[in-house]
């Protein structure tokens, strides 16, 4: 499986980091060994000194497409999840100042917690609530009616370059109120009021 990741996708979020809004969706991949599952603690390597947390809205993908339509993209998944991107905010400055792709800040080991995935159908996609706490206090919380790109907009958009297959997941952006994570944190991230990944910091 191959995680395919939105940046920039909620406007505060974007103001906060003094980014630009983007025309199109900011497009950046994780690889497999980036996915944490069953709620595994997360290991903070030495390579960086502020690795924040970004909760966001997964997407998986239930069948194999390319080029889909807008109209057609919501028949290519059929749950969503929850997730933490984590994101090395230092070294990703640096390769940005340099005009280098983002990579060792956004896809090494670990970078990727996954929640189990729900059927998308008890939830209103368009109206969605989810929230991250640190240490039991509400640090993100966002709605999926503040995204500039909505979940079909960006399958029709990242499958114009990438075949989606079976069992990808789509992290869809994060809302404002991102920050730094710190040896021995307690991360949890809720879809509505339900707690469904639990991360702890060693
Ligand atoms: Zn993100």
């Amino acid at each position: 499986m191959k995680i395919i990741a939105i940046g920039r996708n909620y406007a505060e979020h974007i103001a906060e980091l003094n980014n630009e809004r983007p025309s199109e969706p900011v497009v950046f991949l994780k690889p497999d060994t980036a996915v944490l599952r069953n709620n595994a603690p997360f290991y903070h390597p030495d390579f960086s000194k502020d690795i924040h947390y970004e909760v966001e809205v997964l997407l998986k993908i239930s069948k194999e497409g390319k080029h889909i339509e807008k109209k057609f993209a919501h028949k290519y998944y059929d749950e969503i999840g929850i997730g933490i991107d984590f994101t090395a905010r230092d070294l990703q400055q640096r390769c940005k100042e340099k005009g280098l792709p983002w990579e060792i800040a956004k896809a090494f080991n670990g970078s990727a917690p996954i929640s189990e995935f729900k059927a998308k159908n008890a939830y209103n996609l368009n109206e969605l609530n989810f929230s991250l706490t640190q240490n039991d206090e509400l640090k993100q919380k966002g709605n999926t009616n503040m995204m500039l790109f909505s979940f079909d907009e960006i399958i029709a958009h990242i499958s114009k370059y990438f075949t989606l297959k079976k069992g990808d997941v789509i992290f869809t952006g994060t809302p404002a109120g991102v920050g730094k994570i710190n040896i021995g944190d307690k991360l949890v991230a809720y879809l509505e009021n339900e707690k469904l990944l639990e991360v702890e910091v060693k």
